[in-house]
């Protein structure tokens, strides 16, 4: 069991990156990462599907090593990318923030403005809801999604950015959002590196490049 972090998720949506996990690994596997993850009391009892704040941010920290444990670094970044994905479909797009999005008003707006009012919608329920504050910035030619807390970095040193699992969630929330759009999401600056806090940039991809 880790040490605390004092910074906490409600359970429904550490409750979505479980599901997710049993379903891109399958639920022996799942349980194995809880286990190299210290992560055992949460085997057969996942978070309850309900809002209070009491996910605490190193378990999530403590989930991040334990996929690196088990598959290494590269192996560990595509599952966690994969399970940030799933955790998005099951846990996060139906919120109400994101559920203008599929509305035909909101599918007449320019690709544009459809990516900024998506990861506002996704902004707003991890700042409102989670001690995971997170910004967007507008440039000129992409955004930037500021995360400070950022419970996948909370406690790692690392000289690599860590936060695999947003990069997936985020990719997935554009997806939803414009429907299919490709799009492109790199970690640029990671608490785990020695940050101030992590830097997510969001660019469209006219031609299949960034
Ligand atoms: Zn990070």
């Amino acid at each position: 069991m880790p040490e605390s972090s004092g910074f906490y998720y409600p359970n429904r949506i550490a409750r979505a990156f479980f599901v997710a996990m049993d379903e891109v690994m399958g639920v022996g596997v799942a349980r194995n990462v809880l286990q190299a993850a210290g992560l055992d009391e949460y085997i057969n009892n996942y978070p309850p599907d309900d809002m209070n704040r009491q996910f605490d941010f190193a378990n999530l920290a403590a989930f991040t090593v334990g996929l690196e444990k088990l598959y290494g670094v590269r192996g560990g970044l595509g599952l966690a990318m994969s399970i940030g994905r799933v955790a998005f479909a099951k846990g996060l797009q139906d919120f109400g923030a994101m559920r203008g999005v599929k509305h035909p008003a909101f599918q007449s707006l320019p690709l544009d403005k459809q990516i900024e009012i998506g990861l506002q919608g996704l902004a707003t329920i991890f700042t409102n809801f989670s001690d995971q504050e997170t910004f967007i910035e507008s440039q000129s030619d992409s955004y930037l999604v500021h995360v400070h807390n950022s419970p996948f970095a909370w406690g790692h040193q690392q000289d690599y950015p860590v936060c695999h699992t947003l990069t997936g969630l985020l990719q997935e929330s554009l997806n939803y959002t414009t429907n299919g759009k490709p799009t492109f999401v790199r970690e640029i600056e990671c608490g785990a590196t020695g940050a101030d806090h992590c830097i997510f940039k969001v660019k469209i991809l006219n031609d299949g490049h960034a």
